[in-house]
């Protein structure tokens, strides 16, 4: 595995991917700390551009690729609720955390993260 120049930037050849939007290999590349957790930096040897890319807007990928999506979602994973009185971690059971638990699931398989406060807001 070697760095190689594909465009004007630095890129790991078994990191490509393809998105849907855009023909050709596309090579994850960075953390772009977007406000969108699930959101990954990459590179366009097309466009000659970064862009930032999440998991569902993706078509295909090498294998190393996709170990390299789930560990940055693992990574990415907002902390679990805690409790409002101590700060403690709250206990097995608590429905606050049986929902931090469903929304950090979905976050791993879409790539997206859905406040879980939120899914109870809209009956989930
Ligand atoms: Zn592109």
């Amino acid at each position: 595995m070697s760095l190689e120049d594909r465009g004007t930037a630095l890129v790991d050849p078994s990191l490509w991917f393809e998105p849907g939007c855009c023909r050709g290999p596309h090579y994850l590349r960075f953390n772009p700390h977007d406000r969108d957790p699930g959101r990954m930096g990459a590179w366009c040897p097309t466009l000659r551009r970064s862009l930032t890319v999440r998991k569902d807007e993706i078509e295909r990928c090498s294998p190393e690729a996709l170990y390299w999506i789930r560990g940055f979602l693992y990574g990415a994973e907002r902390e679990p609720p805690v409790d409002e009185y101590d700060g403690g971690p709250l206990e097995d059971g608590d429905p606050r955390l049986e929902r931090w638990r469903a929304a950090v699931r979905e976050f791993d398989e879409t790539g997206t993260w859905t406040d879980p406060e939120e899914h109870v807001a809209n009956g989930a």
